[in-house]
């Protein structure tokens, strides 16, 4: 790759240089004008950095179905870190396999046709790699899924013996390679757990270096004790902790995510590892069921569904949620699976309501069961000049909270949240270079260097001689997001090129078919 600029991973100036790769190693930076070479990218007026290595990502199954990932390696993505907020594919039971593929179920079109017949991780693992990836991919183990297996959607904190179950299959996933344990604590049944379940659960990971990634217990009034929890659980156990897209939701509420900054970086100064991640957008995405509080998805799906119907629980959990204080004209149904509420997909909570002459939580309990709790929501939930806080700070990494999406025309993928599509060209183009937000060697650092080392891969991360060959270059005079909320499969534009294990997955914008990436093992 010659004659561009390297930003290398670490933060440190850019310089002009080139890059020698053979066997899908870096071995050479410098001039190399006498080298020879099988094939050359120039990459003249443009940035050669590291591959992006995105911490957090839901693309566990979407890879099965579009294991190519275009909407991910063409915007510079080259490892993904999978199974997170709670949700993991395995490991599991007989019994369990309904209830996670049904917890699965906003995340649309991938759920069906998969046949759900692994078990344990190591299968699932294997189910990854037969599929060849184009990214690389972390697994985590999500905590809801190992609850599922051993105790269902029953709504209380583990017993000691369901403790030691919970440990148990832990431990058999990370043998089997996951890199650390994923939570969701508004999400059920994750958000059954109490705080000493998880520190049991967390300890367990220190022997196998594994990481803490948790969304928290709340984000928005609570968010302060939330976060205090996490640095809790951290300290307790002694794991690592990375809390998963930090923000404060709710107009009321914007501008805490500074306290709750304040409190990270405290823990710091008393010598935790703890960091968290960010996606540089201001509405989140999530299934529209997680608007319901967690206690009324005790027990069968069937369950959830008598509740919203029933006189006192579902009076109950109008109150709840009124006092939310949700702007449902910012929440939009982005996906649902067919049936009589198909025609909602694309419109707000709030127009749901005044077209079928309801108040507004009674559309959404009628989307609810209509869809079978199945519907995926966008709400438009943070403020810009919280994310650009957040997006600044030093402890912040970069991750996409996307996934894979179908490739076009194939599912029925409704309008996904543009993250999935747009987050790197984003960072690059509109806030480093049109906004100023931060400096392009910071922004790459926190999507490069800063990951690989939280998650200890060594070989990642930065341009560098003996690293593994996962590079793209762009030009940061026009990269640019492609992807908008009305548009969300437009493609980037201004990333000419992305290798992944040496192999040119990306050549002038566009996807070869290279799959060159792996399920990397947590050593
Ligand atoms: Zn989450």
């Amino acid at each position: 790759v010659t004659g561009g600029t390297i930003v290398d991973g670490t933060g440190a100036r850019s310089f002009r240089a080139d890059v020698g790769i053979a066997d899908g190693e870096i071995r050479a930076i410098g001039d190399l004008k006498g080298a020879t070479a099988v094939s050359e990218i120039s990459a003249i007026g443009n940035v050669v950095c590291p591959g992006f290595i995105d911490i957090h990502t839901h693309s566990e199954l979407g890879i099965l179905v579009s294991p190519t990932a275009e909407n991910r390696v063409l915007q510079g993505i080259t490892t993904e870190v999978v199974g997170n907020c709670g949700q993991s594919p395995a490991p599991l039971t007989d019994a369990s396999s309904r209830l996670v593929e049904h917890l699965y179920g906003p995340y649309g079109p991938w759920v069906d046709g998969l046949g759900w017949e692994w078990r344990s991780y190591a299968e699932f693992r294997r189910r990854l790699e037969i599929s060849r990836p184009s990214v690389n991919l972390v697994p985590l183990v999500g905590h809801s899924t190992l609850r599922a297996a051993v105790m269902g959607m029953r709504r209380n904190p583990a017993t000691s013996r369901e403790r030691t179950k919970l440990v148990a299959l832990l431990r058999e996933a990370m043998s089997d390679g996951c890199f650390g344990l994923s939570t969701g604590l508004v999400d059920p049944p994750g958000a059954y757990a109490d705080t000493d379940e998880i520190i049991h659960l967390a300890k367990a990971l220190v022997e196998f270096g594994g990481l803490y990634a948790t969304h928290v217990r709340g984000e928005r009034n609570s968010l302060i004790r939330a976060v205090a929890e996490a640095l809790e659980i951290g300290e307790r156990s002694g794991a690592p902790v990375q809390i998963s897209h930090l923000k404060c939701s709710g107009r009321a509420n914007w501008g805490r995510v500074r306290n709750a900054a304040s409190m990270i970086e405290w823990a710091r100064e008393r010598g935790q590892d703890v960091s968290f991640d960010v996606y540089p957008y201001t509405a989140g995405s999530a299934p529209l069921s997680q608007i319901v509080p967690a206690w009324a998805h005790a027990g069968a799906p069937a369950d959830l569904m008598r509740r919203l119907r029933m006189g006192p629980s579902r009076l109950q959990l109008k109150l709840e949620i009124r006092a939310q204080g949700r702007d449902w004209d910012q929440t939009l149904i982005a996906w649902t699976p067919d049936g009589p509420a198909k025609e909602t997909q694309g419109r707000t909570v709030a127009e749901v309501g005044s077209q079928r002459g309801v108040d507004p939580i009674d559309a959404l309990f009628w989307v609810l069961e209509a869809t079978d709790a199945r519907a995926m929501m966008i709400h438009f939930i943070m403020s810009e000049d919280d994310v650009r806080f957040v997006m600044r700070h030093e402890l912040a990494i970069f991750g996409s909270d996307g996934w894979v999406l179908p490739n076009a025309g194939t599912r029925d993928e409704g309008m996904p949240h543009p993250r999935c599509s747009g987050t790197y060209p984003r960072i690059l183009g509109h806030y480093v270079r049109d906004e100023g937000v931060l400096t392009l060697e910071d922004a790459v650092h926190k999507a490069t260097l800063r990951p690989a080392e939280k998650l200890r891969l060594s070989r990642k991360g930065r341009v560098a001689q003996g690293a593994d060959a996962d590079l793209v270059v762009f030009d940061p005079s026009t990269v640019r997001d492609g992807a908008t909320y009305s548009d969300p499969f437009a493609p980037p534009v201004g990333i000419s090129h992305v290798i992944v294990a040496g192999q040119v997955a990306v050549e002038d914008a566009k996807y070869t078919g290279a799959r060159a990436g792996r399920v990397l093992f947590n050593a």
